[in-house]
This record gives structure tokens, C-alpha cells and sequence, in this order.
């Protein structure tokens, strides 16, 4: 990363169709402002399905994590999976994945503030939202689970998306934007969190 102090790490995060369509756009926004980060960039877009394939493939290792995932959340509600081989149950979940988030417009957006990998995953819970802790994001406004999508055969719905790490950051913040729409501004209340001697307060 360009700039190394820790207030300059940048996230990246998507409001998914459903987050849209279930009118969560303030307030999963206002989550994010009152902590004290920064949005540096946003837009709505439908992406397509060979954008959001590509999104999802960033990480060479995300599709076996992500079979790794399902397979043992079928070992953990005591089913045996369809199949023992993470890849293959990858595949299915990259397809209706693509059909979710085609569905219908998205909101991607850059948040920044010191460890906001970290922050805005703390916000927005557990994949699962079943499993996601009451005041997060998807445990407070959704229901969904692995069981549900395995059951209908469709991705599980919940609402947002956000980087697993800083190395996932960068990749998807240059895949969703360019270089320019990513505004450097200084925001006000940030003399408050990060200044260093608070010397400009008293008149
Ligand atoms: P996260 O969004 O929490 O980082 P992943 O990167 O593992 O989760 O998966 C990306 C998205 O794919 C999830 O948010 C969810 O919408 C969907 N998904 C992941 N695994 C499954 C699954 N086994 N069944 C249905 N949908 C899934
Ligand atoms: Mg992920």
C-alpha cells in the first residue's frame, strides 16, 4: 500500500441486491459513518455475470475455502455433503452466486480508517446469517442459511459483501474502481480520532 500509516487502510465493500431491495442502504451506510470511517468511493451498478465471477476468483484460494465452508456446514447439522470435493461444490455456489448478485443493482464502495479490514467484517457478521451475532449487519436484518441455500439451490442471502483481508482489499478495490474515482478528502472528525496532541480544540 501507497500510504503505510494505519488510518489509510481501505476496504472494499458491495450493498448485494437483496440489501437494496430490502431498502438497507442507510442504514447499513450509517453503520460504517458513526464508527468513524471515511467513504472514498462509491457507485450502483448491475454488474455482470463474468464481473462478478472474476470478483469472486480474485483469490486463488477462495474456492476451495469457500467448499471447505459448505462441506463442513453439512458435517456440522449432521448431513453428509453431496460431495467431498470442495472445487465441485464451488462451482455450484459461483453459479448462483452470479444469479444473485445479477439480480438487480449493487452498491460498491471504498470505506477507509485504521484496521477497517478488520472493523467493517466485525459489522457485518458470519457468512451465515443464521449463525451471524445479533448487531451485526446480517444479524440483525436478515435470516438466511446454508441450509435454506442448499435446500432451494441459491446463494445465501446476505446483503453485503466485504473483504476478508488487505491483501483481498486491494485486489477487489482495483477491480470495482479506477485510480480516480477513489477520492483522497480529509474529513473533519478526524482530527478527533487520529490527531496526535488534540491541540485544536480550545480557542
Ligand atoms: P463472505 O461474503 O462472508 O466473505 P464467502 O467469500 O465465503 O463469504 O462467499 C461469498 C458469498 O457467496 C457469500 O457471502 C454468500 O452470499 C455466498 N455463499 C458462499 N458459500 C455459499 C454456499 N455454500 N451456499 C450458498 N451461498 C454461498
Ligand atoms: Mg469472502
Amino acid at each position: 500500500m501507497k500510504n503505510s500509516h494505519p488510518k489509510k487502510e481501505r476496504t472494499f465493500v458491495a450493498i448485494k441486491p437483496d440489501g437494496i431491495q430490502r431498502s438497507l442502504i442507510g442504514e447499513i451506510i450509517s453503520r460504517f459513518e458513526r464508527v468513524g470511517l471515511k467513504l472514498v468511493a462509491t457507485k450502483m451498478l448491475v454488474p455482470t455475470a463474468e464481473f462478478v465471477e472474476a470478483h469472486y476468483t480474485l483469490d486463488p484460494e477462495w474456492r476451495r475455502i469457500t467448499g471447505e465452508k459448505n462441506i463442513k456446514s453439512y458435517v456440522d447439522r449432521g448431513e453428509k455433503p453431496w460431495t467431498t470435493d470442495p472445487y465441485e461444490v464451488t462451482e455450484r455456489v459461483l453459479k448462483n452466486l452470479k444469479d444473485y448478485m445479477t439480480s438487480g443493482p449493487v452498491i460498491a464502495m471504498v470505506w477507509e480508517g485504521a484496521h477497517v479490514v478488520e472493523l467493517v467484517r466485525k459489522l457485518v457478521g458470519s457468512t451465515e446469517p443464521r449463525k451471524s451475532d445479533v448487531g451485526t449487519i446480517r444479524g440483525d436484518f436478515v435470516l438466511d442459511s446454508y441450509m435454506m441455500g442448499d435446500t432451494d439451490g441459491r446463494a445465501i442471502r446476505n446483503l453485503i459483501h466485504a473483504s476478508g483481508s488487505p491483501d483481498e482489499a486491494e485486489k477487489e478495490i482495483k477491480h470495482w474502481f479506477t485510480e480516480k474515482e477513489l477520492i483522497n478528502y480529509r474529513l473533519v472528525q478526524e482530527e478527533i480520532l487520529y490527531d496526535v496532541n488534540l491541540d485544536g480544540i480550545l480557542e
